[in-house]
């Protein structure tokens, strides 16, 4: 009988040391679940095949901190995670050997005031870098992203500068010029305008700075539909 009990005993240790079931792993990062729990979308659940380099999460960024820490899951609002599945749509359609690459997505209040304490720099001269906290940055609503386009081997697309380029040569509105001066050649123009092309008609915007920046509506639109990621 004892050794009954000590076999039964030992069968349920052994059982719940181990999980038997083949279930999805539960996220042990607590930003992560608080981001999941409010129903924003891991855009790799929208966007098939895509690369997921989410730079301030590790120390390959201009700062070379790791701001995001244990987050490192890109995630956006449900309906900009239809613009993005668009996106991808239309990215097969036209270019079926590229797939999207992203670099960042929603950022918690958290994540800007660290990356805004971060930056060396005179306080009047931080906003070059990143948005002011007390502004806020559609990052924040979970409303914009940033990505660029990689080939079928991972390699990314040349857009003329590396991602976080603070730069005239990274602003869409110099691209002219920039080509002209041959500081940038016409195809890495052309690839730009590709990626362009493809979020605008998801539903995005483009801005006139960051060749990889896209909001999915202004922060004004951002704050009155969405809470602030916490
Ligand atoms: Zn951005």
């Amino acid at each position: 009988m004892k050794a009954f009990i000590f076999i039964t005993v030992f069968f349920f240790l052994c059982r719940n040391a181990q999980p038997v079931s083949g279930g999805p792993e539960k996220p042990s990062c607590p930003q992560e679940v608080t981001l999941r729990q409010l129903g924003l979308v891991d855009v790799r659940d929208v966007m098939p095949g895509v690369v997921v380099d989410l730079r301030y999460s590790g120390t390959n960024n201009f700062l070379k901190k790791d701001i995001y820490g244990c987050l490192d899951v890109a995630f956006v609002q449900p309906e900009v995670g239809i613009k993005l599945k668009k996106a991808c749509e239309i990215l097969s359609k036209l270019r079926p050997e590229l797939r999207f690459c992203v670099y960042d997505a929603g950022r918690p209040k958290w994540a800007q005031q660290a990356l805004w304490d971060h930056i060396d720099k005179p306080e009047h001269v931080k906003h070059v870098y990143v948005a002011n906290p007390k502004k806020g940055s559609i990052h924040n609503y979970g409303a914009a992203v940033d990505l660029t386009l990689v080939d079928a081997k991972g390699v990314v697309v040349d857009m003329g500068t590396p991602y976080d380029f603070f730069g005239l040569e990274a602003q869409p509105r110099c691209e002219e010029q920039m080509v002209k001066k041959g500081v940038l050649s016409r195809s890495q123009v052309n690839n730009r305008k590709l990626l362009r092309k493809i979020m605008v008609q998801a539903g995005f915007l483009s801005i006139t700075s960051e060749w990889w920046h896209f909001n999915s509506c202004s922060l004004a639109s951002a704050k009155k539909k969405y809470a602030v990621l916490p």
